[in-house]
């Protein structure tokens, strides 16, 4: 066996984990046993649904389960699966490295979270290793199920830098993973511990998690064992007993389920830590029978937070109870995201591929089924649930925002969901519904009317909004940069149109109207002066009936980008068309005053420019010459 021992260097970003999990991750040490019945779980489902195309591979073993035993003398906890195994290339590719991003995203979350906690780390792909985090050597033992009893393989590491690889011959497949425990972590070697342990994280895995029947009956009479050959001793153990249920939940009817077993349910699902915010069970019988069970989580988790869309975790497809594999993004439209949970189907082929699934008309009406089960789900708790939903809409609220975009069908649904600040809401808080603004809209209101910026101070100092306190108009403010895209597509809600306060026809009475045009009359001569003084700065500048406080505000066509987001944009390196900015002015302020009785014409340039400036400002875009500006401010307060 010797012979063929190899000593590689783990890629350097496991080491870094390694490095992190053995020196941070002190509270939650049990996870690690999570961990390693989730990876023995996943073994088992793998297995099972390749063994459907080829049946040869349960070979006389078709009991799928996983054992825990310990052994208090040589200090070791070992776990066996009969599951998939794992090849020579298998090993190195899937614990000594790591293809997927999770490394590096569970590295950035550590290191800037400074939440070095044991219970996430499931969450990035990298469980496997928290077995360091309870022991200083771990040896797994492996064999691909079908492959000859000689090519199993010995991977052993002290989570150092190294590990090792040796051939080794195993005659049954699957893996053992033996965990050598540190000095300290005695609690572990203890049968009634490990038993809470299994109950507390993995008590609905799906598959029969045995213990040996006596706990007392001690592995350990042989002072000076190895810890592997004690493997092959637990392995004699007579008589071993389920530990867990073993049903898989969701079958369950719902009457017998007690929360608490959905809420265990959900965290061993999503490696989650919280409690769900809501659930919703469903069976539909029919032409077309299959189960939901779906999951609204109450914190985002860390994926979502660090911006990953390639979610591996979330909701997991099965048929007729064999887990096929996650398929969140073909169960579920990407601004439902955040959901977790099972779908069973009773009529899908058991061999469908991803690709299979992503034209099939079953599974089409399957995610139509999910999609109006998690809006529901929502709408109840929103209506139920208040303080719930708040805490739910602050964590995603913005990733449902994008369904208004995505998912036009339930538009209007969605929109209803949301909340938003507003001049008639409390401060910041996002409190009010579409359906709070339109229920108090006085009569003769025909819009809905919002302003976006870049922050919620931004939006609530908006000087458009100065006409709409006047009158008394409630004005939503949007400060979220996915708000402006939204709103794109959110064009009218319950019949009224939504309108932004900068662009368009304000709603002004016979009254108003006569103002205004009496306003704009008067000022012509100084209308003309302006335009003339800042030339090409501007497309047009006219007399504003947006203001009563300030001097002058920008206006938007009906299709113009805020400038605030066409800045982002841009900066973002995007091309979006220079548009000149329209000018409103406020005739009765002073300042506007003092440009029309400026004779000097270099000095009325001056005010005229400032105006434009302060307005640009105000609406978030950057100015083009801030050095001009500076000089000119400076110039006329030093005349
Ligand atoms: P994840 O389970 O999220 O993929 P882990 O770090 O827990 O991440 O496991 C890494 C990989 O190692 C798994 O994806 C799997 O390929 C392999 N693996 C771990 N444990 C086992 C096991 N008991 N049987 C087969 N493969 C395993
Ligand atoms: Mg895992």
């Amino acid at each position: 066996m010797t012979a063929t021992a190899e000593t590689r260097k783990f890629e350097a970003e496991v080491a870094q984990v390694l490095h992190l999990v053995t020196h941070s991750l002190y509270s939650h040490k049990e996870i690690f046993l999570r961990e390693l019945v989730s990876n023995a779980s996943d073994a088992c489902d793998k297995l099972r649904f390749e063994s459907i195309a080829d049946p040869g591979l349960l070979a006389g073993d078709g009991e799928l389960h996983i054992d825990v035993s310990w052994d208090p003398s040589a200090r070791t906890i070992t776990l066996r699966d009969n599951g998939i195994g794992m090849s020579r290339d298998e090993v190195v590719a899937n614990i000594g490295s790591i293809a997927s991003s999770g490394t590096r995203r569970f590295l950035e979350a550590m290191g800037s979270e400074q939440k070095a906690d044991a219970r996430l780390i499931g969450q990035f792909g990298v469980g496997f290793y928290s077995a360091f985090v309870v022991a200083d050597r771990v040896t797994v033992l492996t064999r691909r199920a079908g492959a000859a009893p000689d090519t199993g393989v010995k991977w052993t590491s002290d989570g150092r830098g190294e590990y090792t690889l040796e051939d080794a011959d195993l005659p049954e497949r699957g893996t053992t993973v033996v965990l050598h425990l540190k000095d300290g972590e005695d609690e572990f070697l203890d049968g009634w511990k490990l038993r809470s342990l299994v109950h507390k994280y993995s008590d609905h895995v799906a598959f029969p998690i045995r213990m040996p029947k006596d706990a007392a009956a001690d592995a350990g009479e042989d002072a000076d064992s190895e810890g592997d050959e004690a493997v092959a001793r637990a392995d004699a153990t007579p008589e071993w007993e389920a530990v867990n249920d073993a049903s898989a939940l969701w079958t369950r009817p719902k009457a017998e389920i007690s929360d608490e077993e959905y809420q265990n349910f959900y965290k061993s699902l999503g490696h989650d830590f919280n409690d769900a915010a809501a659930w919703t069970h469903n069976r539909v019988e029919g032409s077309q029978s299959f189960t939901t069970l779906l999951y609204l989580p109450a914190q985002p988790p860390f994926d979502l937070m660090m911006g990953g869309r390639d979610e591996r975790k979330g909701l997991k497809l099965y048929i007729k109870r064999v887990f096929i594999m996650d398929a969140a993004a073909e169960l579920l439209p990407n601004y439902l995201r955040f959901v977790r949970g099972v779908v069973d189907a009773d009529d899908l082929p058991l061999n469908v591929s991803r690709e299979i699934l992503q034209h099939n008309r079953q599974l089409e009406r399957i995610k139509g089924a999910c999609v109006k089960r998690v809006l529901d789900l929502i709408e109840k708790l929103s209506r139920d649930e208040p303080e719930k939903f708040a805490t739910f809409l602050k964590a995603f609220g913005n990733t449902l925002k994008e369904g208004i975009v995505e998912d036009a069908g339930n538009r209007e649904r969605i929109a209803k969901l949301l909340r938003f600040a507003s001049t008639k809401g409390e401060g910041e808080a996002r409190s009010v519904s579409l359906d709070d603004y339109v229920g108090r809209m006085p009569e003769g209101q025909d819009a809905i009317w919002y302003v976006t910026a870049d922050g919620h101070r931004a939006a609530a100092g908006s000087p458009q909004l100065e006409a709409f306190r006047a009158r008394d108009i409630e004005v939503l403010l949007m400060s979220d940069r996915i708000d402006e895209w939204m709103l794109g597509h959110l064009r009218e809600y319950a019949g009224k149109p939504l309108k932004h306060v900068a662009k368009g026809e304000l709603p002004l009475d016979e009254a108003d109207r006569a103002k205004q045009e009496e306003a704009t009359a008067a000022a012509a001569p100084l209308l003309e002066r302006i335009k003339g003084l800042l030339g090409e700065r501007i497309a047009e500048v006219r007399v504003s009936a947006r203001l009563t406080d300030s001097p002058s505000c920008l206006a938007l066509s009906e299709w113009e980008m805020a400038p605030h987001l066409a800045h982002l944009l841009r900066e973002a390196g995007q091309d979006v068309p220079e548009q000149k900015p329209t000018l409103e002015i406020n005739p009765s302020h002073p300042l506007v005053r003092k440009v029309q009785g400026e004779a000097d014409d270099a000095r009325a340039a001056d005010y005229a420019n400032l105006l434009l400036e302060q307005a640009e400002l105000a609406a978030g875009a950057p100015l083009p010459d801030p050095a001009a500006f500076v000089q000119r401010v400076n110039r006329l307060l030093m005349n």
